[in-house]
């Protein structure tokens, strides 16, 4: 029996759902659970995010999982903007590029990212995580933002993580996301902002979350 109140997360990034556990869990009035365990079709989740703005993926997510299972629903869009590509991956970052046979998608992604950058020299090399987190429950949507600020590195470093982690390495810090660990991520990321912003809205507005 869960004590606390329940916050259905809408992704099926078993990272990006540890990550939100792990944020969340100070604050003992949020209990999170994955979509898959109280919608139907979670796996097809990633359908509705069919903008070219994290706002409206964010938001679009999160009202699917709240009409499918009533239960107060959180989803993010989130992605890496790197300058000497125009913004490129941004809002397109999970599918950037096509894999190889062998390779996982993240591979993929960095490789290509890696190599589009071949020519470009450190200090020209400035990108930001962006994430875009929204909750949606019975009338109410509240829309929050984190950013983290850093540098694409020369090659992969790191086990940590997922996504482009071991190639993104925060100002201030010399080694990437993925050497760097969760702890770093926890405190400074893009969805640790969006996640703390968060927490203070449904505070500041007095919202009591559904009880299971
Ligand atoms: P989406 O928000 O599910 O569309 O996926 C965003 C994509 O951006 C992920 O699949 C990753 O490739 C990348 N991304 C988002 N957040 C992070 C992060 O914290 N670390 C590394 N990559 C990330």
């Amino acid at each position: 029996m869960r004590k606390a109140s329940l916050l259905v997360v809408a992704t099926t990034n078993r990272h990006k759902f540890e990550e939100f556990t792990a944020l969340f869990k100070p604050y003992a009035n949020f209990n999170l659970a994955p979509a898959q365990e109280y919608l139907r079709n979670a796996d097809k989740l990633g359908l509705v995010e069919t903008s070219d703005h994290y706002y409206d993926n964010a938001i679009a997510k999160a009202r699917t999982c709240n009409h499918g299972c009533h239960y107060p629903s959180l989803a993010d869009d989130s992605g890496l903007e790197v300058d000497a590509l125009e913004g490129r991956p941004g809002v397109k970052s999970h599918r950037y590029a096509i894999p190889k046979a062998g390779q996982t998608q993240d591979q993929a992604n960095n490789l290509k990212l890696l190599d589009e950058l071949k020519s470009v020299p450190v200090n020209k090399r400035t990108a930001r995580f962006v994430c875009h987190l929204a909750l949606v429950m019975e009338g109410v949507l509240i829309h929050t933002v984190g950013s983290l600020e850093g540098t694409i590195a020369t090659e992969m470093k790191g086990k940590d993580g997922f996504g482009y982690d071991s190639v993104f390495i925060p100002h201030g810090q010399t080694q990437t996301l993925a050497e760097l660990g969760s702890e770093f991520k926890l405190k400074h990321s893009h969805r640790a902002l969006a996640a703390q912003a968060m927490v203070e809205e449904v505070h500041k507005r007095e919202i009591v979350l559904a009880k299971p």
